[in-house]
């Protein structure tokens, strides 16, 4: 099979992977509560995406190489690391009524739904500190990366953006200060731009579906990022129908962005629905595309920060699809800490 990591039309590109502390595992969390996140009823976000992941991973026998991890629950004190205590409590009481949206019409509230998006949160914080502590080389979490919400809003399906609670903790519980957030999601991660858009220290490279045929509208080449930001933001909008070849020019772009910011962990947030077949986009990917990212993004990260490197699942709404783009990407991960 075809390595799309070894790049054949830039040899002198290839990052060389190091070895030398490569033998902590791999965290895959699953659990009851992470697949409690979802809306029923026929909404694109079901309950049924994690099992759709898990049992590809089963079936694909990279489960001897993985530890399994369990979610945990954020603290409410956690969640005000990103999020404004009025809409905390907003939150807390939609999830009280149970019943209604959180905004537009997106995204529903159901009895729960505060501790179920706070159970999201937490697994991204866990994960964190287990690959900061060095107990994991490098983590996936299939339900997480929830990259609309702002600060002090719930929009596209995301309650609690977990990208932005983790950015603020690792500053403020790590003090790290050189983090890099790479999102390939068809979707432009606005909630994560926006909180970050005047923030030098957060390095965003983010490629999506271009914002004039697609939710949430956002993201054009020109938001480079505010004031003293400016120039540490990379937004590339890809036309309906991008396809794998597609991706790979764009990526080389996305690699040396980040590269020069040298950054001391990366998030990758890895949503699937940039594959064709997706119902809600129009991007024609196949998961060689999340192998590519995530082999580059492994090689990256084992040259800046000692391997620390934490996928999110994002979006994906065809479970064919997130489970091949996301057991890729796990197994990118398995095969750079070889
Ligand atoms: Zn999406």
């Amino acid at each position: 099979m075809l390595r799309l990591s070894q790049n054949r039309a830039h040899p002198e590109r290839r990052l060389k992977v190091t070895t030398n502390s490569e033998k902590a595992p791999v965290y895959v969390y699953r659990g009851e509560e992470l697949a409690r996140y979802g809306f029923g009823e026929g909404h694109p976000f079901g309950h049924d995406r994690h099992e759709a992941f898990h049992h590809e991973l089963i079936r694909s026998d990279l489960g001897a190489a993985i530890h399994y991890a369990s979610p945990r629950r954020a603290s409410v004190d956690e969640l005000a690391l990103f999020h404004s205590p009025d809409y905390i409590n907003f939150v807390s009481k939609k999830s009280a009524e149970g019943c209604g949206f959180l905004d537009g019409g997106d995204t529903p509230a159901f009895p729960g739904i505060f501790e179920a998006a706070s159970d999201v949160a937490g697994t991204t914080l866990a994960a964190v500190d287990a690959v900061m502590s060095g107990e994991a080389q490098r983590a996936f979490i299939p339900i997480a990366g929830l990259h609309h919400a702002g600060r002090d809003h719930a929009a596209g399906f995301c309650v609690f953006n977990d990208c932005g609670i983790a950015v603020e903790y690792l500053r403020q519980k790590h003090g790290l200060t050189r983090v890099a957030y790479v999102d390939i999601d068809a979707h432009h991660g606005d909630g994560v731009f926006y909180a970050f858009e005047d923030d030098p220290e957060l390095t965003i490279a983010d490629i999506h579906e271009d914002g004039r045929y697609l939710y949430p509208g956002t993201g054009s080449v020109k938001e480079t990022g505010k004031s003293t930001a400016k120039g540490t933001k990379l937004n590339v909008p890809m036309p309906p129908q991008a396809n794998d070849r597609m991706f790979f020019e764009v990526w080389e772009y996305v690699e040396d962005f980040i590269d020069k910011a040298r950054p001391e962990f990366i998030l990758f947030q890895c949503g699937a629905d940039s594959l064709a077949g997706d119902p809600i986009t129009h991007m024609a990917c196949s998961s060689e595309a999340h192998r590519h990212a995530a082999v580059r993004l492994c090689a990256l990260a084992n040259r800046h920060c000692r391997g620390r490197l934490l996928a999110l699942g994002g979006g994906g709404y065809n479970l064919k699809n997130l489970a091949d783009a996301w057991c890729a990407v796990v197994e990118a991960m398995l095969e750079a800490n070889e």
